[in-house]
């Protein structure tokens, strides 16, 4: 018998499961509507001109070789990252107090500062919105945190429910760890307000809450990569430490890449460069260091005027489809008279539509209406 015989098989993660299902499907007309990933209209994966650009670029110079990369990464990546997420003249950046260490996407950069905290901060307690992107609770229990839910979204108004949001912030012991989602919240579309983000700063600030960014969709929210960023610039601007995850799988479309990075902005730059000194010790015995090609295309696209540039077209584009085909849903759906309103479906920011079906309402569907 094997050594595994007692194993029993564990169910398909949820959103990944979807994905499971539509390639099993012998249908000629399905649509796969779980995948976070963004779609041409042809419904086909985009490579963006600009990444077929610098992969050309790299594949070209015959100088590049494929040593290790320092466990930390690749440090033209990382410092460029910075800048993209704090802005050019960010003080922080000019002061030296933010350490940037390149990380697997966005999952990983979560998941070795998660780590980080349930080593070496006081409060090891992270608060997550409910509902949250569902690997959220996973990463962080896993990474050895306590987790506990903030009220967020609120059904019946269908958007935030910032009073209950105030509540248990306010109610989280001093210290704890707030996971906020820099823009576009996965899954229910519903950003706070300017004014709404500044209260929620002030709470934390008085609480000496510390915020940990997830910051995904830089860009694929509003099309413009500074607005999609201002919340964690407001927070940064502030003085105040915090740590934020940066992806570079949607905004470059360079999902199966893994690029991201884990930024840190601390008090000083002597506290920052301690930081980073532990960092290395989360990532040593993970995974060594990180891959070069991916980093090696972002890096190359963010420093070169040009290339940024065609990038930012890029992005518009993309977040502009997205802006568009919620329009064209909302407005097939009022012209059929569905039942219900749908104003939430041009609501949402990103790349998700909340919809509120439930799941009886979705097995009908797939199960009533489905073609072979
Ligand atoms: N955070 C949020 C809110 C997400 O929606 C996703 C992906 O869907 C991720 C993080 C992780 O993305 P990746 O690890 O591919 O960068």
């Amino acid at each position: 018998d094997s050594v595994f015989a007692h194993l029993h098989r564990s169910p398909e993660d949820p959103i990944l499961g979807v994905t499971v299902a539509y390639n099993k499907d012998p249908s000629p007309v399905k649509l796969n509507v779980g995948v976070g990933a963004y779609r041409t209209d042809e419904g086909k994966p985009l490579v963006l001109n600009v990444v077929r650009q610098a992969e050309q670029k790299l594949v070209n110079d015959r100088s590049r070789v494929k040593e290790y990369l320092p466990i930390v990464g690749l440090a033209e990546f990382n410092k460029l990252s910075a800048k993209l997420l704090l802005g050019a003249d960010s003080p922080a950046i000019q002061e030296n107090r933010v350490t940037t260490v390149q990380c697997l996407s966005g999952t990983g950069s979560l998941r070795i500062g998660g780590e980080f905290l349930a080593r070496h901060y006081h409060q090891p307690t992270i608060y997550i919105p409910q509902p949250t992107w569902g690997n959220h609770p996973k990463v962080f229990a896993r990474a050895g945190l306590s987790v506990k839910a903030y009220r967020y979204y609120d059904p019946a108004t269908r958007g935030l429910n910032f009073q209950g949001l105030l509540e248990d912030l306010g109610s989280a012991p001093s210290g704890a760890i707030v996971l906020l989602h820099a823009c576009a919240h996965n899954p229910t579309g519903v950003d706070p307000t300017i004014q709404q983000w500044d209260q929620i700063g002030q709470l934390m600030r008085s609480k000496g809450l510390l915020p940990f960014f997830d910051n995904a969709y830089q860009g694929f929210a509003s099309g413009d990569l500074d607005a999609d960023a201002q919340y964690v610039r407001m927070f940064a601007a502030n003085g105040g430490e915090c740590l934020v995850a940066q992806s570079y799988a949607k905004n470059m479309g360079l999902y199966g890449e893994r690029v991201g990075a884990l930024s840190i902005v601390c008090k000083t730059a002597d506290v920052a460069s301690r930081v980073e000194s532990q960092l290395k010790l989360v990532i040593r015995p993970m995974y060594s260091d990180p891959p070069i090609h991916g980093a090696s295309i972002a890096a190359t696209i963010l420093k070169d005027r040009a290339m940024y540039d065609e990038w930012t077209i890029e992005l518009k584009a993309m977040a502009d489809r997205i802006i568009s085909m919620r329009q064209q849903l909302f407005d097939a759906l009022r012209a059929r008279g569905t039942p219900g309103d749908w104003s939430h479906v041009i609501k949402q920011i990103g790349m998700f539509t909340f919809t509120e079906l439930n799941s009886e309402q979705v097995a009908f569907m797939t199960r009533e209406y489905h073609h072979i």
